[in-house]
Parts: C-alpha cells; structure tokens; sequence
C-alpha cells in the first residue's frame, strides 16, 4: 500500500478514513486529529500547563510525545503501582523515565508502596477489593491530589477510541447512567477536582500504536498482568470484529453517544451528587471518609494484626 501523499510505502491503512500514509506523513497527520479534537471541545488553553498522566503504555506514551511537539507545556505523572508480577511497574516505570528524558521534560512519580504500604498486587490479600478497583480509585485519587499538589489546573490522560467504546458498550449493556454521566472527553473543573480531558478520545489504539513505533516513543509492550480475562478484553474483541465487518463503527457508536448525552442523561446530570470534604484528606466525597482513606485504613488495620498475630522474630 502507498501514502496518499508522496506515494512511498505507507505505514497505515486506515479502512475508516479510507487512508494510507508513510512514516513521513503519518505523524503529523496524528498530531492533527490531536489538534483537533483539543479544539473541538475546548479542552486545552494555548499557554496552560498540562499534567499527562503516563502509564509507560502506548497510548499515554504517544499522547505526551504529541502534546509535547505541538507546542503544549507538559509534565508527566507516573503512578507506580508496585506490580512485581513478571516486573510490570519497574518495566513502564523505565519506559516512562527513557520518554521523559527524550523529551527533557519532568516527571513526577507517586509512589503507591509508599502512600498505601503495599504495592496493588497485594491489596488483594487484605482488603476484599479486587486489583483493578483498588487500582482505578487510587488512580483517581493521587492523578487529582498530585495536580493541585503541583499547581496544575487540567490532567490529560491517554484513553483512546477503543478505551471509550469498550467502556460506552460496558455502560449501555449495564444501563448504568452513573457512570455514563462521568464520560465525556472533557470532565470539567469541579469543587476539589481537577478538569480531565482526552485528546486521543478519536484515535484508534492502532493508530497510537503506530504513533508510538514510527516516533520512536518508548513503552511497554507487555499489558498489565492483571487486565488478562477481563470483560473489558472480550468487549474489545466484539467492537474489533464490528469494526473489520463496519470501518467507522467505533467512531459513530461513541460520537453518537456524546451527540445525545445531554438530552439521554438530562435527568442524572441535573441531580449532581452533595459533595464535601473528606474529613481525613480533604478530597471532595458524599461520605464523612472518603473511598481512597477507606482504603487505606482498612489495608493499615489488616497490616497491624497480621503484625500482632505473626510477631517478627
Ligand atoms: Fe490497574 Fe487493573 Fe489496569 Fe492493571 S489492569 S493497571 S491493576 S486497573
Ligand atoms: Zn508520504
Ligand atoms: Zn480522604
């Protein structure tokens, strides 16, 4: 196949665009669709700084790389999260680090064996949350204290097209509005939150892949040990066989979605939650105790009872 434009080799073929492009014309071509949909939907500021939460995946990876060369002021953030199965977290932990230091910006780094005493492989042991729930809410949680420890008024982070319809068909097969009401490409600034947006909201993960390869942005290849058998991957696959079948399915089912969502979820976005302080942390919370302290305290009670039952020496 040949780019559209100077007729070499091309790199992609994009069945929904109906696109083929070279090393040369693909990554600004990338960068582009970035552009844009930070345009479309007002998520960026010219001369704000933005915090990117990197993952030492692709997508996030592609998406500092991105930003970064369209002229944005960025830092990273990188949460590790202590997995030592088959060394996940110190492996994206390098990858993030050897991106940083290609694009001489700075990276901060929370570390959760330090803010919850164990690394998320081992919550599973002491609390009854499995991995990945106490993984997303500690994410949640240090992605928004670490911004405004930091003094940064919006958090990008890398989810992409396939990211958003996996968890708009994950929603909609739930009929769960709760949920539907927090996506969006923008989350905007709220009492104690920090705004969110996606830029990559309309990128395949094909495509940051490709991104990431021909840019030479450096990440972990391996998934998180944890994502095997999840629901999240089988939904992947039915939207990947829609999409060879339908080029543009992806697109039109998370496009139509934000097209209606004012008018399907006017209710549940009229009756926004009462929030208050944490009364240990100060994180904006329904409750007395926020999840995240919760968490923590229940993993610290557990730990000092094993401490007490199993005396060292
Ligand atoms: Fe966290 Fe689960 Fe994602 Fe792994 S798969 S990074 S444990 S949410
Ligand atoms: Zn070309
Ligand atoms: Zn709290």
């Amino acid at each position: 196949m040949r780019c559209r434009q100077c007729r070499e080799k091309a790199v992609i073929f994009m069945p929904a665009h109906r696109l083929a492009l070279c090393k040369d014309h693909y990554p600004p071509w990338f960068r582009k669709q970035v552009q844009r949909a930070i345009d479309r939907f007002r998520m960026l500021r010219r001369g704000e700084r933005v915090l990117v939460a990197v993952s030492g995946g692709k997508d996030s990876g592609a998406l500092w790389h991105a930003l970064h060369h369209l002229g944005y002021e960025t830092e990273g953030l990188y949460m590790h999260l202590g997995i030592r199965v088959e060394g996940y977290s110190d492996q994206s932990y390098e990858a993030v680090r050897r991106l940083a230091e290609q694009l001489n910006r700075p990276l901060h780094v929370v570390d959760f064996r330090e803010e919850l005493g164990m690394g998320i492989d081992e919550v599973r042991g002491v609390t009854n949350r499995p991995p990945c729930s106490a993984c997303g809410l500690s994410k949640r949680y240090h992605m928004n204290q670490a911004a405004r420890r930091l003094g940064f008024s919006v958090i990008a982070t890398g989810h992409n097209l396939d990211d958003e319809a996996v968890t708009l068909l994950n929603n909609v097969l739930a009929w769960n509005t709760e949920f539907m009401v927090r996506q969006a490409p923008v989350l905007p600034e709220e009492e104690g939150f920090v705004r969110k947006v996606k830029p990559l909201i309309f990128l395949e993960e094909k495509q940051t892949t490709v991104y990431a390869l021909v840019e030479g942005v450096p990440f972990e290849r391996d998934e998180c040990p944890f994502s095997v058998g999840s629901t999240n991957l089988v939904l992947k696959d039915v939207l990947y066989r829609l999409e060879a079948h339908s080029p543009g399915t992806k697109r039109r089912f998370v496009e139509g979605f934000f097209h209606w969502r004012e008018q399907w979820l006017a209710e549940a976005l009229r009756t926004k939650p009462d929030l208050r302080a944490c009364t240990v942390c100060g994180y904006p919370t329904t409750g007395e105790v926020c999840a995240y302290c919760r968490l923590r305290e229940q993993i610290q009670r557990r730990r000092t009872v094993h401490a007490v039952s199993h005396p060292a020496g």
